[in-house]
C-alpha cells in the first residue's frame, strides 16, 4: 500500500483485525500500529502499539521436511482432505497443502482444551496484500484465543501483532521467521483456562515453538482476542475448536496434528 501523504488511514478488514498505518509524505518510514489503545496491564506499552521495540530476529535454519506425527497424535491434516474440520471448501486443499485463501476459515469438528498443538505454515512468497495483510491468518486455541500468523521476515507491523504474538498483548520473545514462503512451524502447548462461576481461577496459557525456538514460555493470556482492545475472560469457555483465521491472504497449512493432555497418573 501506498501512503502518499502524511496521514492515519483506518482499514477495517474484519471482527479480529484491522490496522492503522502512519505513513509519511516520502514513503521513507511506515509504521503500523496504534497508540490511541488501552494500556497493557504491567506494561508500558499500549495494545498494538507502534513504538514498543520488536524482538529480536533470531535465524532458525533452513525448514526440513516434515516430521512424522507422534503415534498417539490426532491427525487433523495429512494433506489430503478437510474431514476434520468443518466450514472449509475442499477445493482450497491443493498439492499436500490447504490453501485458507480457498478454503476459507475452519474449524475442527472436535474440540480441545489442554492440548498439544504442531502446525506448519508459510506465508506466500510476495506480497498479497500489504502489511497487514501478507500471510495474515492465525491459529485460535478453543476458537477464542489467537497465536498470530502472518509475514514477519520482510514486513513488520506492532510487535503484539507479528507471527508468534499472543494477539493483541504479548509478542514473542524473538522472531524466529525464516523468509517468506518457506515453511515455518508452530508446536504449541495450550493450557485451557479454568473458571469457577465468574471468577476465573486459572487463566489460559501458551508456550510456543516457532521453527522450534522458544518464543512464549508458559506465558498466560488476557482473555479471548480482541482487536484494539483489551483482551478480557469475557467468554467462559473451556474447550473447543482449533480454528484457522482466513485474513485475505493465501496463507498454507501443512501437517496439522494435535495430542489432548492429560495430568499424569
Ligand atoms: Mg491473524
Amino acid at each position: 500500500m501506498q501512503i502518499k501523504t502524511p496521514c492515519l488511514i483506518a482499514l477495517f478488514c474484519n471482527f479480529r483485525v484491522c490496522s492503522i498505518i502512519a505513513g509519511d509524505s516520502a514513503g521513507q518510514q511506515k509504521l503500523y500500529g496504534y497508540t490511541d489503545t488501552p494500556m497493557l496491564p504491567g506494561s508500558e506499552w499500549h495494545v498494538h502499539d507502534l513504538n514498543r521495540p520488536q524482538p529480536p530476529m533470531v535465524d532458525p535454519g533452513p525448514a526440513l521436511p516434515s516430521a512424522p506425527p507422534p503415534a498417539d497424535a490426532i491427525i487433523l491434516f495429512d494433506g489430503k482432505d478437510l474431514s476434520h474440520w468443518i466450514g472449509g471448501d475442499e477445493k482450497g486443499v491443493e498439492n499436500g497443502f490447504i490453501n485458507i485463501l480457498k478454503t476459507g476459515e475452519i474449524s475442527t469438528r472436535m474440540k480441545f482444551g489442554d492440548c498439544q498443538l504442531h502446525v506448519e505454515w508459510a506465508t506466500p512468497p510476495v506480497d498479497d496484500g500489504g502489511a497487514m495483510h501478507w500471510g495474515n491468518s492465525g491459529v485460535f486455541m478453543l476458537g477464542l484465543y489467537e497465536l498470530q500468523i502472518i509475514e514477519s521476515h520482510d514486513s513488520k507491523i506492532y510487535p503484539d501483532g507479528i507471527a508468534g504474538a499472543i494477539y493483541g498483548q504479548t509478542p514473542p520473545m524473538v522472531n524466529a521467521s525464516r523468509k517468506p514462503g518457506e515453511w515455518q512451524s508452530y508446536d504449541i502447548l495450550f493450557t485451557a483456562p479454568v473458571f469457577d462461576g465468574e471468577k476465573v481461577v486459572q487463566p489460559a496459557y501458551f508456550t510456543v515453538l516457532w521453527n522450534g525456538i522458544v518464543v512464549q514460555n508458559h506465558q498466560p493470556a488476557l482473555g479471548p482476542t480482541r482487536h484494539r482492545a483489551l483482551a478480557k475472560y469475557d467468554n467462559k469457555t473451556t474447550s473447543g475448536p482449533v480454528m484457522l483465521q482466513l485474513h485475505g491472504s493465501a496463507l498454507r497449512y501443512r501437517n496439522i496434528w494435535i495430542r489432548p493432555l492429560q495430568p499424569s497418573k
